[in-house]
């Protein structure tokens, strides 16, 4: 096992981390800025390291600064969390060649994922099903681009390959606007990721957005642990979230979960993953593979009882994996709001000092957040301050105890957006389960 964990982020999944090792025996080393002192990980941990200023690009994603503290602790591995450098393969190469065990999948991989031409180029060949498009990137002629769009079909859309964050995409819906929307996207992506690849694909008009957890060992063992749907969202960003995803046609389902599982055989991937999907009409469409561990993670531990996180911790210390696909069992249903400190209507970012925090308790309840009464939100970072998840062994079960937790839950000196999920958590159309990725921005627009 790991001797010294270096966990590389802040916040609820630095906590998350943290407890993780301690189960496992491993000591920890907390990184934080100089806003972040007084963040409970970096409390709890077995030592700390400032790395920097507040700011992200001086601290958090500072390698040099990231690298000189594991050295002067003396860690065997570094974690990276989500966000941040998690899904930065030079950030992974240059943690294996400074002689540290990167906690997520080689370099090589997260490079062939993130680029999406070539994660999508991956997918077909391991028989993932992928969204109909212009197998490959884009190139200049104007002929060519309009009877790619034509053998699609209207609309479509153009997509940066090195996109990521929702940015990076352009919607066409008819034949005149192509070419400009190709140039533009062509010209944005070039600017916002260095890359001006860009690719073609059918626009779906109102998917759900399910994805499937994965796990591989890198030692040739791989498994499933079912689906997530994640439709509720603003801005392309996640609100509420839960597993399994309702509704879905069982055999195309069977077919899709089987299908991550060989591929993930297929490319050698090692440690926690996530395929994203687009389900439209009983079919699953690839869109992008997640190399880390997701925010929304918990709620498929809470219906399979694996510990995601324990999982990559152990398969970084070169384990198998510690369960077969077929000790895998799907039980009820859970629910994750995701908590960020904004106002509920506007949706601006409220930072400040928490002048009582009461987290909800009970059976199928779990709070996974950093807070604290006394707790200062800074302002330099993204708004997440906790995660509610509930469990049930049904999904009205599961729904119901949400209802009552986010009743329960008290964070105050600050504003929280729990308003919305209560609102979410009580709407009819949610309730049935299987709305778009529509729904949300529809409602908000009433
Ligand atoms: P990113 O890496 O920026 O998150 P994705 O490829 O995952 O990019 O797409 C982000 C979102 O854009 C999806 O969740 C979906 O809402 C929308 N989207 C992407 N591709 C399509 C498509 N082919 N049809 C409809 N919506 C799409």
């Amino acid at each position: 096992m790991l001797d010294k964990v270096l966990i590389a982020n802040r916040g609820e999944i630095a906590l998350r981390i943290l407890r993780a090792c301690k189960e496992l025996g491993i000591k920890t080393v907390a990184v934080h800025s100089k806003a972040d002192r007084e963040l409970m990980h970096v409390r709890l941990a077995d030592e700390a390291v400032c790395i920097g200023p507040a700011s992200s690009a001086q601290s958090y994603l500072n390698i040099p600064s990231l690298i000189s503290a594991a050295e002067v602790t003396d860690a065997s591995a570094i974690h990276p969390g989500y966000g941040f450098l998690s899904e930065n393969a030079d950030f992974a190469e240059q943690v294996e060649r400074s002689g540290f065990t990167f906690i997520g999948p080689r370099a090589e991989t997260i490079r062939l994922m993130g680029d999406k031409v070539s994660a999508i180029e991956a997918m077909k060949k391991a028989g993932v099903p992928t969204v109909p498009g212009s197998d490959g990137p884009l190139g200049d002629d104007e002929g060519e681009l309009l009877a790619t769009a034509r053998r699609i079909g209207y609309p479509v859309i153009i997509k940066a390959a090195a996109g990521g964050g929702g940015r990076g995409m352009r919607v066409v819906h008819t034949e005149a606007h192509l070419i400009s929307a190709v140039t533009v996207t062509r010209t944005e992506a070039h600017s916002a990721f260095g890359d001006g690849t860009v690719y073609m694909e059918k626009f779906l008009e109102k998917p759900r957005h399910v994805e499937v957890q994965v796990l591989a060992d890198g030692q040739g063992n791989a498994i499933h642990l079912y689906d997530r749907d994640c439709s509720l969202q603003r801005r392309h960003q996640k609100v509420l979230e839960e597993a399994p995803a309702p509704g879905l046609d069982p055999d195309a389902r069977a077919k899709v979960l089987d299908a991550c599982r060989e591929a993930c055989v297929e490319i050698g991937y090692r440690g926690a993953g996530t395929f994203e999907f687009l389900y439209e009409d009983g079919e699953f469409f690839f869109i992008e593979m997640n190399t880390r561990v997701q925010v929304e993670h918990p709620v498929t531990e809470m219906v399979t009882g694996v510990d995601i996180v324990r999982e990559q911790l152990r398969i970084a210390s070169g384990l198998p994996l510690s369960i077969r696909q077929e000790d895998v069992e799907l039980n009820g249903h859970a629910f994750e709001c995701r908590i960020n400190a904004e106002d509920p209507r506007t949706f601006m970012p409220s930072p400040g000092k928490v002048t009582l925090y009461h987290p909800p308790g009970g059976l199928g309840v779990r709070m996974d957040s950093h807070l604290y009464t006394g707790y200062t939100v800074p302002p330099h970072y993204d708004s997440l301050i906790g995660k509610l998840i509930t469990w049930g062994a049904d999904r009205e079960t599961s729904l119901t105890r949400m209802r009552n937790a986010l009743d329960e839950l008290l964070v105050e000196g600050i504003k929280t957006n729990t308003d919305l999920h209560k609102d979410l958590v009580r709407d009819g159309y949610f309730q049935q389960g299987g709305i778009n990725i529509h729904y949300l921005e529809k409602k908000l627009a009433q």
